[in-house]
């Protein structure tokens, strides 16, 4: 079975085996999760997130505990060179979260590499290797995916030859994989339509074995535009037939698929995303429900 889920929220009471039974409502053997709000780093201890209930209830569903991953908050900026607090504040940040990551007994941490601000591509990008260079230990069993963006202002890690470099001048390389978003690829520049092309340079480039986990999107925007706004399947730019290509392809049937697509309104349109996915078989009303609830309300 294809593994396929969403982003799912971890707040009071359940906490982590909440996310668990929210992602189980979807109908989604896999799930992302941040550790706390995503634009600050206040954190719960991790004794208080049942973290035992949560991998109970994943083993009751036959779930392996490594479709739960951790998606690290995107306030933490490694490649900022200008600002000394905010490269430490992402240095620090980072330990405690792999320790987290760690403790929750989930194995990949989604990190978007960073952002040059106004320093250079090239000087943002040894500051990433740098920060990572402090962080990483050759103990840690945590794998840090680092995440291809769209290229939005200054943000680093928008080509395969970026990630490539970042893995590759980093000590403990063996400790780093890849995130593909395919929103962010699209806005890159690179053709979702022909994802077969992107693999095999995704493989020469990088190396397909570092590819853990693939960010689900369609794009608001066209190829190219550099922004990275979400869409729902099959309503945006790239499409679900695409979409449902990379999700089902042969080559990436052990990777996990999360999809990341906007709410509508106060609902989640990750149960029929997943359902039309799973089925492969896209209704463009399928989410009409959602939308006339949200204008009734
Ligand atoms: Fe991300
Ligand atoms: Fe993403
Ligand atoms: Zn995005």
């Amino acid at each position: 079975m294809v593994i396929l889920g969403s982003h799912c929220s971890m707040k009071a009471p359940d906490y982590l085996a909440g996310s668990v039974k929210e992602a189980l409502s979807y109908g989604a053997n896999a799930l992302m999760i941040y550790t706390g709000p995503p634009q600050n780093t206040l954190r719960k201890p991790v004794n208080a997130l049942k973290i035992e209930e949560a991998k109970r209830l994943l083993h009751e569903h036959q779930i392996p505990v490594e479709h739960m991953i951790v998606h690290a908050p995107y306030i933490i900026n490694l490649g900022n060179i200008v600002r000394k607090e905010t490269y430490e504040l992402a240095v620090e940040f980072l330990r405690k979260e792999i320790d987290r990551v760690e403790a929750i007994g989930a194995k990949y941490l989604i990190l978007h590499p960073g952002s040059y601000t106004t320093s250079t591509l090239e000087e943002g990008m040894r500051q990433i290797v740098m920060g990572l260079n402090e962080v990483l230990t050759q103990e840690d069993q945590v794998i840090v995916c680092l995440e291809t963006m769209a290229g939005k202002g200054s943000e680093i890690g928008f080509e395969f030859e970026q990630i490539n470099e970042l893995i590759h001048q980093c000590t403990y390389s063996d400790k780093l994989g890849v995130c593909l978003d395919t929103c962010h690829i699209h806005d890159a520049g690179y053709d979702v339509s022909d994802f077969d092309h992107i693999l095999n340079e995704f493989d020469r480039i990088i190396g397909l074995e570092r590819l853990k986990v693939i960010h689900i999107n369609d794009s608001k925007n066209i190829k190219g535009a550099r922004k990275d706004r979400h869409a729902n399947l099959g309503e945006g730019h790239i499409g679900f037939e695409s979409l449902a290509k990379v999700v089902h392809h042969p080559k990436l049937s052990h990777v996990i698929k999360i999809l990341e697509t906007p709410w509508i309104g106060n609902h989640a349109p990750y149960q029929i995303e997943i359902q039309m996915l799973r089925n492969n078989n896209y209704d463009p009303h399928a989410l009409d429900v959602l939308k006339d609830e949200k204008t009734n309300s």
